[in-house]
Protein backbone atom coordinates (compact mmCIF):
# COMPACT_ATOMS: atom_id res chain seq x y z
CA UNK A 1 0.00 0.00 0.00
CA UNK A 2 1.49 3.26 -0.92
CA UNK A 3 0.14 6.64 0.70
CA UNK A 4 -0.88 9.86 -2.44
CA UNK A 5 1.05 13.19 -0.20
CA UNK A 6 -1.01 16.10 -1.63
CA UNK A 7 -0.65 19.86 -0.99
CA UNK A 8 -2.52 21.52 2.00
CA UNK A 9 -4.80 24.75 1.78
CA UNK A 10 -6.94 26.06 3.89
CA UNK A 11 -6.41 23.33 6.55
CA UNK A 12 -7.22 20.44 4.40
CA UNK A 13 -5.09 18.41 1.38
CA UNK A 14 -5.52 19.28 -1.96
CA UNK A 15 -5.10 17.52 -4.71
CA UNK A 16 -4.06 20.09 -7.31
CA UNK A 17 -4.74 19.23 -11.16
CA UNK A 18 -1.26 18.22 -12.41
CA UNK A 19 -0.86 14.48 -12.52
CA UNK A 20 2.80 13.98 -12.19
CA UNK A 21 3.72 12.69 -9.27
CA UNK A 22 6.98 11.50 -7.80
CA UNK A 23 7.99 8.22 -5.63
CA UNK A 24 8.92 7.88 -2.24
CA UNK A 25 10.97 5.59 -0.60
CA UNK A 26 12.25 4.19 2.91
CA UNK A 27 15.43 3.91 2.36
CA UNK A 28 16.15 1.45 5.09
CA UNK A 29 14.04 -1.27 2.64
CA UNK A 30 14.38 0.47 -0.66
CA UNK A 31 10.66 0.07 -1.25
CA UNK A 32 8.45 3.13 -2.34
CA UNK A 33 6.16 3.93 0.31
CA UNK A 34 4.28 6.64 -1.62
CA UNK A 35 3.90 9.09 -4.32
CA UNK A 36 4.22 13.01 -3.79
CA UNK A 37 2.58 15.55 -6.16
CA UNK A 38 4.10 17.50 -8.14
CA UNK A 39 2.53 21.20 -8.70
CA UNK A 40 2.10 22.75 -11.97
CA UNK A 41 1.62 26.18 -12.05
CA UNK A 42 -1.71 26.08 -11.52
CA UNK A 43 -1.69 24.03 -8.18
CA UNK A 44 1.32 26.77 -7.09
CA UNK A 45 -0.83 29.53 -8.08
CA UNK A 46 -3.80 27.88 -5.73
CA UNK A 47 -1.69 27.21 -2.74
CA UNK A 48 0.09 30.78 -2.94
CA UNK A 49 -3.23 32.59 -2.96
CA UNK A 50 -4.47 30.78 -0.42
CA UNK A 51 -1.91 32.04 1.70
CA UNK A 52 -2.57 35.61 -0.33
CA UNK A 53 -6.10 35.49 0.96
CA UNK A 54 -5.61 34.90 4.69
CA UNK A 55 -2.83 37.54 5.11
CA UNK A 56 -5.10 40.85 5.97
CA UNK A 57 -7.21 38.84 8.79
CA UNK A 58 -3.59 36.95 10.23
CA UNK A 59 -2.07 40.20 9.98
CA UNK A 60 -4.40 42.61 12.12
CA UNK A 61 -5.08 39.27 14.11
CA UNK A 62 -3.84 40.73 17.97
CA UNK A 63 -0.50 38.95 19.39
CA UNK A 64 -2.24 37.92 21.79
CA UNK A 65 -4.20 35.56 20.44
CA UNK A 66 -1.18 34.72 18.07
CA UNK A 67 0.81 33.99 20.78
CA UNK A 68 -2.34 31.16 22.13
CA UNK A 69 -1.85 29.19 18.88
CA UNK A 70 1.58 29.59 19.16
CA UNK A 71 1.64 28.08 22.68
CA UNK A 72 -0.99 25.57 21.67
CA UNK A 73 1.10 24.38 18.56
CA UNK A 74 4.13 23.84 20.89
CA UNK A 75 2.29 21.64 23.47
CA UNK A 76 0.91 19.90 20.53
CA UNK A 77 4.40 19.11 19.35
CA UNK A 78 5.68 18.51 22.16
CA UNK A 79 3.47 15.87 22.93
CA UNK A 80 3.26 14.28 19.93
CA UNK A 81 7.03 14.83 18.50
CA UNK A 82 7.75 10.70 18.55
CA UNK A 83 5.14 10.50 15.79
CA UNK A 84 6.59 13.35 13.76
CA UNK A 85 10.36 11.24 14.31
CA UNK A 86 9.01 7.92 13.12
CA UNK A 87 7.70 9.92 9.76
CA UNK A 88 10.73 11.65 9.69
CA UNK A 89 12.63 8.30 9.83
CA UNK A 90 10.63 6.48 7.71
CA UNK A 91 11.51 8.77 4.82
CA UNK A 92 14.48 10.28 5.38
CA UNK A 93 16.55 7.04 6.99
CA UNK A 94 17.96 9.01 9.67
CA UNK A 95 17.61 6.78 12.79
CA UNK A 96 14.69 7.57 15.35
CA UNK A 97 16.90 9.14 18.29
CA UNK A 98 18.33 11.49 16.05
CA UNK A 99 15.10 12.50 14.04
CA UNK A 100 13.65 13.07 17.45
CA UNK A 101 16.88 15.42 18.02
CA UNK A 102 15.61 17.27 14.66
CA UNK A 103 11.90 17.98 16.30
CA UNK A 104 13.14 19.30 19.28
CA UNK A 105 15.73 21.82 18.44
CA UNK A 106 12.72 22.45 15.79
CA UNK A 107 10.64 22.70 18.84
CA UNK A 108 13.23 25.68 20.75
CA UNK A 109 12.68 28.32 17.46
CA UNK A 110 8.78 27.69 18.39
CA UNK A 111 10.07 28.17 21.42
CA UNK A 112 11.23 31.37 20.87
CA UNK A 113 8.52 32.34 18.39
CA UNK A 114 6.16 32.41 21.56
CA UNK A 115 7.93 35.58 23.07
CA UNK A 116 7.06 37.59 19.63
CA UNK A 117 5.28 40.44 21.48
CA UNK A 118 8.59 41.23 23.26
CA UNK A 119 10.66 40.48 20.18
CA UNK A 120 8.35 42.64 17.87
CA UNK A 121 8.75 45.91 20.75
CA UNK A 122 9.53 49.34 19.34
CA UNK A 123 11.68 52.05 20.14
CA UNK A 124 9.98 55.15 21.27
CA UNK A 125 11.56 58.94 21.33
CA UNK A 126 9.41 61.48 22.91
CA UNK A 127 9.75 64.72 22.39
CA UNK A 128 12.26 64.15 19.50
CA UNK A 129 11.50 67.48 18.94
CA UNK A 130 9.62 70.18 20.88
CA UNK A 131 6.58 67.81 21.28
CA UNK A 132 7.30 65.61 18.72
CA UNK A 133 7.53 61.80 19.06
CA UNK A 134 9.11 59.60 17.33
CA UNK A 135 8.76 55.66 17.55
CA UNK A 136 9.53 52.99 15.29
CA UNK A 137 7.05 49.81 14.63
CA UNK A 138 7.68 46.64 12.69
CA UNK A 139 4.99 44.90 10.42
CA UNK A 140 4.71 41.51 8.46
CA UNK A 141 5.45 41.52 4.93
CA UNK A 142 2.63 39.46 3.77
CA UNK A 143 2.63 35.71 2.04
CA UNK A 144 6.65 34.14 2.37
CA UNK A 145 7.75 31.18 0.70
CA UNK A 146 9.98 28.27 2.63
CA UNK A 147 11.78 25.65 -0.02
CA UNK A 148 13.42 23.27 2.33
CA UNK A 149 15.83 20.14 1.80
CA UNK A 150 15.18 17.10 2.39
CA UNK A 151 18.21 16.45 5.04
CA UNK A 152 16.16 17.92 8.08
CA UNK A 153 12.35 18.10 6.81
CA UNK A 154 11.08 19.09 10.55
CA UNK A 155 13.63 21.21 11.98
CA UNK A 156 14.45 23.36 8.81
CA UNK A 157 10.72 24.50 7.85
CA UNK A 158 10.73 25.35 11.87
CA UNK A 159 13.82 27.57 11.71
CA UNK A 160 11.48 29.76 9.63
CA UNK A 161 7.45 29.00 9.80
CA UNK A 162 6.96 29.50 14.04
CA UNK A 163 8.63 33.12 13.49
CA UNK A 164 7.20 33.99 10.41
CA UNK A 165 3.77 33.54 11.33
CA UNK A 166 4.26 34.56 14.35
CA UNK A 167 5.22 38.08 12.95
CA UNK A 168 1.82 38.22 11.06
CA UNK A 169 3.18 36.88 7.42
CA UNK A 170 1.42 33.59 6.32
CA UNK A 171 3.28 30.84 5.00
CA UNK A 172 3.98 28.33 1.65
CA UNK A 173 6.07 25.57 2.47
CA UNK A 174 7.65 23.34 -0.56
CA UNK A 175 9.29 20.50 1.57
CA UNK A 176 12.06 18.29 -0.67
CA UNK A 177 10.15 16.25 -2.90
CA UNK A 178 12.07 12.71 -0.85
CA UNK A 179 10.36 13.46 2.28
CA UNK A 180 7.20 15.40 2.01
CA UNK A 181 5.00 14.00 4.91
CA UNK A 182 7.10 15.87 7.76
CA UNK A 183 5.51 19.42 6.43
CA UNK A 184 1.91 17.74 6.54
CA UNK A 185 1.78 16.25 9.25
CA UNK A 186 3.20 19.71 10.67
CA UNK A 187 0.28 21.35 9.02
CA UNK A 188 -2.68 18.89 10.71
CA UNK A 189 -1.03 20.55 14.04
CA UNK A 190 -1.04 23.83 13.17
CA UNK A 191 -5.13 23.05 12.23
CA UNK A 192 -5.51 21.61 15.33
CA UNK A 193 -3.40 24.14 17.18
CA UNK A 194 -6.18 26.52 16.04
CA UNK A 195 -4.24 28.43 13.12
CA UNK A 196 -6.96 29.41 11.26
CA UNK A 197 -7.40 28.67 7.20
CA UNK A 198 -4.81 29.44 4.50
CA UNK A 199 -2.19 31.20 7.18
CA UNK A 200 0.42 27.73 7.34
CA UNK A 201 0.23 25.89 3.31
CA UNK A 202 2.32 23.27 1.72
CA UNK A 203 3.05 22.92 -1.64
CA UNK A 204 4.41 20.05 -3.02
CA UNK A 205 6.86 19.95 -5.97
CA UNK A 206 10.03 20.14 -7.35
CA UNK A 207 11.54 23.37 -9.86
CA UNK A 208 8.17 24.19 -11.35
CA UNK A 209 6.70 25.14 -8.01
CA UNK A 210 10.33 27.13 -6.41
CA UNK A 211 10.21 28.77 -9.85
CA UNK A 212 6.20 30.07 -8.96
CA UNK A 213 7.23 30.89 -5.85
CA UNK A 214 10.51 32.88 -7.00
CA UNK A 215 8.26 34.66 -9.54
CA UNK A 216 4.92 35.06 -7.89
CA UNK A 217 4.30 38.54 -7.05
CA UNK A 218 2.34 37.64 -3.63
CA UNK A 219 4.94 35.85 -2.37
CA UNK A 220 7.48 38.55 -0.75
CA UNK A 221 10.58 36.79 0.60
CA UNK A 222 12.21 33.49 -0.14
CA UNK A 223 13.94 31.42 2.91
CA UNK A 224 15.59 28.89 1.04
CA UNK A 225 18.03 25.76 2.53
CA UNK A 226 19.74 23.36 0.42
CA UNK A 227 22.71 22.68 -1.72
CA UNK A 228 24.92 25.53 -2.98
CA UNK A 229 24.49 25.94 -6.71
CA UNK A 230 20.53 26.27 -6.11
CA UNK A 231 21.01 28.45 -3.32
CA UNK A 232 22.47 30.64 -5.60
CA UNK A 233 19.83 30.49 -8.59
CA UNK A 234 17.19 30.79 -5.91
CA UNK A 235 18.59 34.15 -4.50
CA UNK A 236 19.35 35.27 -8.31
CA UNK A 237 16.19 35.03 -9.39
CA UNK A 238 14.65 35.88 -5.83
CA UNK A 239 16.06 38.87 -5.65
CA UNK A 240 15.51 40.03 -9.49
CA UNK A 241 11.83 39.41 -8.69
CA UNK A 242 12.41 41.90 -6.07
CA UNK A 243 11.54 39.73 -3.08
CA UNK A 244 13.71 39.54 0.41
CA UNK A 245 15.89 36.06 0.14
CA UNK A 246 17.73 34.30 2.33
CA UNK A 247 19.72 30.95 1.31
CA UNK A 248 21.70 28.84 2.93
CA UNK A 249 23.57 26.33 0.45
CA UNK A 250 26.40 23.47 1.26
CA UNK A 251 29.30 22.73 3.70
CA UNK A 252 32.51 21.02 4.20
CA UNK A 253 32.52 21.64 7.67
CA UNK A 254 36.48 21.18 9.10
CA UNK A 255 37.13 20.50 12.59
CA UNK A 256 40.92 21.29 13.88
CA UNK A 257 42.68 19.06 16.49
CA UNK A 258 45.31 20.48 18.04
CA UNK A 259 48.05 18.59 19.67
CA UNK A 260 47.58 19.99 23.01
CA UNK A 261 43.65 18.03 22.85
CA UNK A 262 41.93 15.61 24.73
CA UNK A 263 42.60 12.88 21.96
CA UNK A 264 39.88 10.59 23.02
CA UNK A 265 37.00 13.39 23.54
CA UNK A 266 38.38 14.87 19.88
CA UNK A 267 37.71 11.29 18.45
CA UNK A 268 34.47 10.87 19.86
CA UNK A 269 33.30 14.44 18.44
CA UNK A 270 34.52 13.42 14.74
CA UNK A 271 32.49 10.34 15.34
CA UNK A 272 29.80 11.80 16.59
CA UNK A 273 29.77 14.78 13.64
CA UNK A 274 30.70 13.01 10.75
CA UNK A 275 28.51 9.87 10.99
CA UNK A 276 25.57 11.13 12.79
CA UNK A 277 22.74 11.22 10.11
CA UNK A 278 24.92 9.24 7.72
CA UNK A 279 26.67 12.65 7.29
CA UNK A 280 24.26 14.01 6.01
CA UNK A 281 24.42 16.98 7.89
CA UNK A 282 24.59 20.60 6.95
CA UNK A 283 27.19 20.77 10.26
CA UNK A 284 28.34 17.57 9.81
CA UNK A 285 32.23 17.53 10.47
CA UNK A 286 33.62 15.91 7.13
CA UNK A 287 37.43 17.00 7.41
CA UNK A 288 38.99 16.55 10.72
CA UNK A 289 42.61 18.66 10.36
CA UNK A 290 44.91 17.10 12.57
CA UNK A 291 47.93 19.62 13.61
CA UNK A 292 51.23 17.96 14.44
CA UNK A 293 52.30 14.43 15.53
CA UNK A 294 48.99 13.55 16.72
CA UNK A 295 47.59 12.18 13.64
CA UNK A 296 48.88 8.68 13.37
CA UNK A 297 47.44 8.62 17.61
CA UNK A 298 44.17 10.25 16.67
CA UNK A 299 43.17 8.23 13.08
CA UNK A 300 43.88 4.85 15.46
CA UNK A 301 41.07 6.54 18.13
CA UNK A 302 38.77 7.48 15.59
CA UNK A 303 39.24 4.29 13.64
CA UNK A 304 38.72 2.27 17.26
CA UNK A 305 35.15 4.26 17.39
CA UNK A 306 34.14 4.11 14.31
CA UNK A 307 34.14 0.13 13.61
CA UNK A 308 31.63 0.49 16.66
CA UNK A 309 28.91 1.98 14.62
CA UNK A 310 25.84 -0.44 13.89
CA UNK A 311 24.59 0.58 10.27
CA UNK A 312 20.98 -0.24 10.35
CA UNK A 313 17.38 0.22 10.34
CA UNK A 314 16.88 3.67 11.94
CA UNK A 315 13.89 1.56 13.70
CA UNK A 316 16.13 -0.56 15.54
CA UNK A 317 18.54 0.09 17.70
CA UNK A 318 21.10 1.36 15.17
CA UNK A 319 23.66 4.27 15.29
CA UNK A 320 23.52 5.22 11.82
CA UNK A 321 20.47 5.18 9.18
CA UNK A 322 21.19 4.23 5.21
CA UNK A 323 21.47 7.31 2.99
CA UNK A 324 18.16 9.20 1.19
CA UNK A 325 18.37 7.23 -1.97
CA UNK A 326 20.14 4.68 -4.20
CA UNK A 327 21.26 6.75 -6.41
CA UNK A 328 22.61 9.43 -3.73
CA UNK A 329 24.27 6.21 -1.73
CA UNK A 330 25.96 5.49 -5.03
CA UNK A 331 27.38 9.18 -5.57
CA UNK A 332 28.83 8.91 -2.41
CA UNK A 333 30.63 5.71 -2.60
CA UNK A 334 32.03 6.67 -6.08
CA UNK A 335 33.75 9.56 -3.72
CA UNK A 336 35.36 6.57 -1.85
CA UNK A 337 36.31 4.70 -5.32
CA UNK A 338 37.83 8.43 -6.72
CA UNK A 339 39.75 8.87 -2.87
CA UNK A 340 41.19 5.53 -2.87
CA UNK A 341 42.40 6.02 -7.01
CA UNK A 342 44.00 8.75 -5.92
CA UNK A 343 46.43 7.29 -3.17
CA UNK A 344 44.53 8.71 0.25
CA UNK A 345 44.77 5.58 2.78
CA UNK A 346 41.41 4.13 3.40
CA UNK A 347 41.24 3.04 6.80
CA UNK A 348 37.55 2.34 7.25
CA UNK A 349 35.44 1.04 3.92
CA UNK A 350 32.11 1.42 4.35
CA UNK A 351 31.36 0.23 1.18
CA UNK A 352 31.55 -3.47 2.27
CA UNK A 353 29.05 -2.84 5.34
CA UNK A 354 26.72 -5.55 6.96
CA UNK A 355 23.73 -3.53 7.89
CA UNK A 356 21.18 -4.72 10.56
CA UNK A 357 18.44 -4.39 7.50
CA UNK A 358 16.85 -5.21 4.34
CA UNK A 359 19.04 -5.60 1.77
CA UNK A 360 17.20 -3.10 -0.77
CA UNK A 361 18.13 -0.57 1.84
CA UNK A 362 21.00 2.54 0.46
CA UNK A 363 23.67 1.03 2.97
CA UNK A 364 26.67 2.60 3.40
CA UNK A 365 29.05 2.58 6.22
CA UNK A 366 31.42 4.53 7.95
CA UNK A 367 34.36 5.70 6.04
CA UNK A 368 37.73 7.37 7.22
CA UNK A 369 39.53 8.31 4.58
CA UNK A 370 43.61 9.33 5.94
CA UNK A 371 46.69 11.12 4.08
CA UNK A 372 43.94 13.73 2.38
CA UNK A 373 45.21 16.13 0.25
CA UNK A 374 43.18 19.52 -1.31
CA UNK A 375 43.33 18.66 -4.54
CA UNK A 376 41.26 15.44 -4.13
CA UNK A 377 37.48 15.19 -4.72
CA UNK A 378 37.10 13.46 -1.82
CA UNK A 379 38.41 16.88 -0.08
CA UNK A 380 37.00 19.81 -2.81
CA UNK A 381 33.09 18.62 -2.84
CA UNK A 382 30.64 18.29 -0.43
CA UNK A 383 30.18 14.52 -0.45
CA UNK A 384 27.17 14.08 2.28
CA UNK A 385 27.64 10.72 3.46
CA UNK A 386 29.25 8.57 6.05
CA UNK A 387 33.02 10.13 5.02
CA UNK A 388 35.35 11.17 7.24
CA UNK A 389 38.54 12.65 5.55
CA UNK A 390 41.67 13.37 7.68
CA UNK A 391 44.14 15.92 6.26
CA UNK A 392 48.12 16.63 8.00
CA UNK A 393 49.11 19.80 8.80
CA UNK A 394 52.21 20.88 10.51
CA UNK A 395 51.15 24.06 12.38
CA UNK A 396 48.15 25.84 13.40
CA UNK A 397 47.83 28.41 10.88
CA UNK A 398 48.31 26.23 7.73
CA UNK A 399 44.90 24.41 9.34
CA UNK A 400 43.28 27.99 9.46
CA UNK A 401 44.49 28.55 6.12
CA UNK A 402 43.30 25.68 4.18
CA UNK A 403 39.90 26.38 6.45
CA UNK A 404 39.85 30.16 5.36
CA UNK A 405 40.77 29.00 1.53
CA UNK A 406 37.63 26.28 1.01
CA UNK A 407 34.94 28.06 -0.70
CA UNK A 408 32.46 26.89 1.94
CA UNK A 409 31.61 29.02 5.45
CA UNK A 410 29.25 27.07 7.32
CA UNK A 411 30.19 25.59 10.43
CA UNK A 412 33.30 24.77 12.26
CA UNK A 413 35.39 23.63 15.52
CA UNK A 414 38.62 23.37 17.12
CA UNK A 415 39.77 20.89 19.62
CA UNK A 416 42.13 22.11 22.53
CA UNK A 417 42.62 23.05 26.06
CA UNK A 418 44.54 26.17 24.83
CA UNK A 419 41.92 29.06 25.54
CA UNK A 420 44.70 31.56 23.19
CA UNK A 421 44.54 29.69 20.48
CA UNK A 422 40.63 28.93 21.01
CA UNK A 423 39.98 32.73 21.47
CA UNK A 424 42.48 33.65 18.21
CA UNK A 425 40.72 30.70 15.91
CA UNK A 426 37.23 32.46 16.46
CA UNK A 427 38.72 35.70 15.99
CA UNK A 428 40.75 34.44 12.76
CA UNK A 429 38.44 31.83 10.82
CA UNK A 430 35.92 32.60 7.75
CA UNK A 431 33.30 30.82 8.94
CA UNK A 432 30.02 31.28 10.25
CA UNK A 433 29.48 29.23 13.01
CA UNK A 434 32.03 28.01 15.48
CA UNK A 435 32.82 25.21 17.85
CA UNK A 436 35.40 25.17 20.68
CA UNK A 437 35.01 21.62 22.05
CA UNK A 438 31.66 21.39 20.58
CA UNK A 439 31.67 19.04 16.74
CA UNK A 440 28.10 20.63 15.97
CA UNK A 441 28.04 23.89 16.73
CA UNK A 442 24.31 24.58 15.90
CA UNK A 443 23.16 27.99 17.67
CA UNK A 444 20.58 27.93 19.91
CA UNK A 445 16.83 29.21 18.58
CA UNK A 446 17.44 32.70 20.42
CA UNK A 447 20.96 33.09 18.58
CA UNK A 448 21.02 32.62 14.34
CA UNK A 449 21.96 29.85 12.13
CA UNK A 450 23.76 30.64 8.98
CA UNK A 451 27.53 30.36 7.12
CA UNK A 452 29.61 32.55 5.41
CA UNK A 453 30.54 32.64 1.58
CA UNK A 454 29.33 30.01 -0.43
CA UNK A 455 27.17 28.42 2.23
CA UNK A 456 24.64 31.16 2.41
CA UNK A 457 23.68 34.07 0.43
CA UNK A 458 21.51 37.14 1.68
CA UNK A 459 22.80 38.57 4.92
CA UNK A 460 20.43 37.38 6.97
CA UNK A 461 20.88 33.94 9.33
CA UNK A 462 17.71 31.88 10.29
CA UNK A 463 16.02 32.88 13.88
CA UNK A 464 16.76 34.74 16.78
CA UNK A 465 16.51 38.65 15.77
CA UNK A 466 17.56 38.40 12.56
CA UNK A 467 14.62 36.08 11.74
CA UNK A 468 12.35 38.56 13.48
CA UNK A 469 14.16 41.17 11.00
CA UNK A 470 14.06 39.56 7.79
CA UNK A 471 9.96 38.71 8.13
CA UNK A 472 9.04 41.86 9.27
CA UNK A 473 9.52 45.77 7.40
CA UNK A 474 10.48 48.45 9.83
CA UNK A 475 8.58 51.77 9.59
CA UNK A 476 9.57 54.66 11.66
CA UNK A 477 6.50 57.20 12.67
CA UNK A 478 7.03 60.60 13.32
CA UNK A 479 4.27 61.75 15.64
CA UNK A 480 2.81 65.61 16.85
CA UNK A 481 -0.29 66.24 18.07
CA UNK A 482 -1.94 69.49 17.45
CA UNK A 483 -0.90 72.21 19.99
CA UNK A 484 -2.14 75.77 19.24
CA UNK A 485 2.19 76.98 19.56
CA UNK A 486 2.70 75.19 15.83
CA UNK A 487 0.29 77.08 13.54
CA UNK A 488 1.54 79.66 11.57
CA UNK A 489 3.03 79.08 7.79
CA UNK A 490 6.94 77.91 7.15
CA UNK A 491 7.68 76.49 4.10
CA UNK A 492 11.28 76.18 5.26
CA UNK A 493 12.50 72.67 5.49
CA UNK A 494 11.76 71.51 9.28
CA UNK A 495 14.39 71.79 11.39
CA UNK A 496 15.13 69.77 14.71
CA UNK A 497 14.85 72.52 17.64
P1 LIG B 1 18.75 20.51 -3.04
O1 LIG B 1 19.44 21.79 -3.36
O2 LIG B 1 18.81 19.41 -4.03
O3 LIG B 1 17.19 20.77 -2.78
C1 LIG B 1 16.75 21.78 -1.88
C2 LIG B 1 15.37 22.24 -2.33
O4 LIG B 1 15.47 22.83 -3.62
C3 LIG B 1 14.35 21.11 -2.43
O5 LIG B 1 13.11 21.57 -1.93
C4 LIG B 1 14.29 20.82 -3.92
O6 LIG B 1 13.02 20.39 -4.33
C5 LIG B 1 14.61 22.17 -4.54
N1 LIG B 1 15.32 22.04 -5.83
C6 LIG B 1 16.16 21.04 -6.20
N2 LIG B 1 16.62 21.26 -7.45
C7 LIG B 1 16.07 22.42 -7.87
C8 LIG B 1 16.17 23.18 -9.06
N3 LIG B 1 16.94 22.79 -10.09
N4 LIG B 1 15.47 24.32 -9.15
C9 LIG B 1 14.69 24.74 -8.14
N5 LIG B 1 14.56 24.06 -6.98
C10 LIG B 1 15.25 22.91 -6.84
O7 LIG B 1 19.31 20.04 -1.61
P2 LIG B 1 19.04 18.65 -0.89
O8 LIG B 1 19.81 17.58 -1.58
O9 LIG B 1 17.61 18.48 -0.63
O10 LIG B 1 19.72 18.95 0.53
C11 LIG B 1 21.08 18.76 0.80
C12 LIG B 1 21.86 20.06 0.65
O11 LIG B 1 21.32 21.04 1.54
C13 LIG B 1 23.32 19.92 1.04
O12 LIG B 1 24.10 20.63 0.14
C14 LIG B 1 23.39 20.56 2.42
O13 LIG B 1 24.64 21.08 2.81
C15 LIG B 1 22.39 21.64 2.28
N6 LIG B 1 21.91 22.10 3.56
C16 LIG B 1 22.39 23.29 4.02
C17 LIG B 1 22.01 23.75 5.26
C18 LIG B 1 22.52 25.04 5.78
O14 LIG B 1 22.08 25.45 6.83
N7 LIG B 1 23.43 25.72 5.11
C19 LIG B 1 21.09 23.00 6.02
C20 LIG B 1 20.61 21.78 5.52
C21 LIG B 1 21.03 21.35 4.28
Amino acid sequence: MTSTISHWINNKGYPGTSSATAPVTNPATGKVTGEVALANVEDARAVIDAAAAAFPAWRDTSLAKRVQILFAFRELLNARKGELAEIVTSEHGKVVSDALGEVSRGLEVVEFACGIPHLLKGGFTENASSKVDVFSIRQPLGPIGIISPFNFPAMVPMWFFPVAIAAGNTVVLKPSEKDPSAAIWMAELWAEAGLPAGVFNVLQGDKVAVDELLENKSVKSISFVGSTPIAQYVYSTGTANGKRVQALGGAKNHAIVLPDADLDLAADAMVNAGFGSAGERCMAISACVAVGDIADELVAKIAERAKTIVTGDGTRNSDMGPLVTQAHRDKVASYVDAGEADNATLVLDGRTVSPDGEDGGFWLGPTLIDNVTTDMSVYTDEIFGPVLAVLRVDTYDEALELINANPYGNGTAIFTNDGGAARRFQNEVEVGMIGINVPIPVPMAYYSFGGWKNSLFGDTHAHGMEGVHFFTRGKAVTSRWLDPSHGGLNLGFPQNA
